[in-house]
């Protein structure tokens, strides 16, 4: 049993810290150091504490948790994604968080709030960190380390992961083999005209005459035009997710076909028979794109996995009728979306779904299997990720005084608490993150304002 405990402990830190991740791409790390405060972003979907850690013994003292890569990790991708927090002494400020090898190289962190951290520290001040770090800069070292300066002292803690050359290679060998195989599947997102053509770095359509990049490892279908239908926004967010088993079975079922992973986000496996699609150039992200105009041929995939990706397109309609398009005839689906879960922005977060109104956006195509509520989806995750935000939301005493409250407490009419602390004093941000409905009032544009 405590085995057991342990494990879905681990499971637990393992999804909360990958949540936190952040943007893994090259081209990215230009805009992280041009951005050094930028905040980071929402978690999603599950919140967890941070490890129970005693305070600091003395105010130079810190606690400091390295969320990715996890212990003894083996890299295997191009970059080395680092996240993780410090915890210190409120009168003290940090600065000059780098990640550094002991041959000397050093690469500038990004920094950002950790409210989750100061909740579970409310007398600490906490940074979370962040970098993308490219594996050629460090490959040569034999030993990582986070460094900084706390009360004009240095101090610094070891990364413990090791880069394993030949698997990254190997990663980028089957990068460009799938790359091979996905291209007799391409089509036009746009016209959806079958006829592309493949150039050394771009992809032409030529009934349409819509021009699309692509690399030496896969291929990028945000045009301007599509970056708008989408309204994709830049994100230093990382969505980092592992596979449940219902995808993992799914990846087993089609060992020889193609499973297409629809809003992926960050994997931290990569399979030949997945097609990681995404918005965001991770690397693992096969194609880049938007769910609204899929750049694949109707009837592509055995099967198409959409895990909480739902919820963030502007159009769920038409990203489900896509779906369908792109899934063979007696093909497979796997869809998870939110319900009951509060207001996460990554890119946006527009519509939440009940049961109902899963169901109705795909059972005239498709007879439905299975439904119901996965073991991430429990009640419990509601109230904890509810509670955690509410306590957050509060100035520090109405906080304290809000956790003692119990249960039975909350069942009164809430009339009755409208004039209280914990509810007048709650931050705009968290009224919008946990609001009970939403509203606007609004006037019809005139014809001479109209476009
Ligand atoms: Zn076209």
């Amino acid at each position: 049993m405590q085995e057991f405990l342990n494990a879905i402990k681990l499971r637990l830190k393992g999804n909360y810290y990958a949540q936190r991740l952040l943007k893994p791409l090259l081209q990215s790390v230009r805009s992280l150091k041009a951005h050094p405060t930028q905040q980071f972003p929402e978690r999603e979907p599950l919140i967890v504490s941070a490890p129970e850690i005693e305070a600091p013994p003395s105010p130079s003292a810190f606690l400091h948790n390295i969320d990715f890569p996890r212990t003894n990790e083996v890299v295997q991708f191009p970059v080395l994604i680092l996240s993780g927090w410090i915890a210190f002494d409120k009168a003290y400020q940090i600065t000059q968080l780098e990640f550094g090898t002991e041959l000397g190289y050093r690469f500038p962190l990004t920094g950002g709030d950790r409210p989750d951290v100061e909740a579970v520290y409310p007398h600490l001040a906490a940074i979370g960190f962040l970098g993308c770090i490219p594996i050629d800069a460090i490959q040569d070292a034999a030993s990582y380390f986070v460094q900084f300066q706390l009360d004009n002292e240095q101090h610094r803690f070891p990364v413990d992961c090791s880069i394993s050359l030949p698997d990254i290679e190997e990663f980028i060998n089957r990068k460009q083999q799938k790359r091979q195989r996905l291209q007799t599947l391409l089509c036009c997102p746009i016209c959806k005209s079958e006829e592309l053509i493949v150039a050394i770095a771009r992809l032409d359509c030529r009934n349409c005459g819509a021009t699309f990049k692509t690399t030496e490892q896969g291929f990028n279908f945000l045009s301007q035009d599509l970056v708008d239908h989408g309204n994709v926004q830049p994100t230093n967010n990382v969505s980092f997710r592992s596979y449940d088993e219902n995808v993992l079975s799914l990846i087993r079922e089609f060992p020889d076909g193609l499973i297409l992973d629809n809003g992926c986000g960050m994997r931290d496996v990569y399979f030949d028979n997945v097609v990681n699609f995404e918005i965001v150039d991770y690397p693992t992200t096969d194609v880049l794109g938007i769910g609204e105009k899929l750049p694949f041929k109707s009837g592509s995939f055995d099967a198409i996995v959409s895990f909480a990706v739902l919820e963030h397109v502007r159009n769920p309609f038409e990203c489900a009728a896509e779906i369908i398009r792109v899934l063979k005839p007696g093909g497979k689906l796997y869809v998870a979306v939110p319900f009951l879960q509060p207001f996460h922005g990554y890119p946006d977060h527009y519509y939440n779904m009940t049961s109902s109104g899963l169901k109705n956006l795909f059972e005239q195509d498709v007879e439905i299997l299975e439904a119901g509520v996965s073991f991430w989806g429990k009640p419990i995750w509601t109230l904890n990720w509810f509670l955690k935000s509410y306590v957050r939301g509060l100035p520090a005493p109405v906080a304290e005084k809000f956790k003692q409250m119990r249960v039975v407490d909350f069942l009164e009419y809430p009339l009755n608490y409208m004039d209280q602390d914990f509810v007048a004093q709650l931050t705009p941000e968290v009224d919008e993150e946990l609001a009970c409905n939403n509203y606007l009032i609004a006037r019809k544009l005139t014809l001479e304002k109209s476009p």
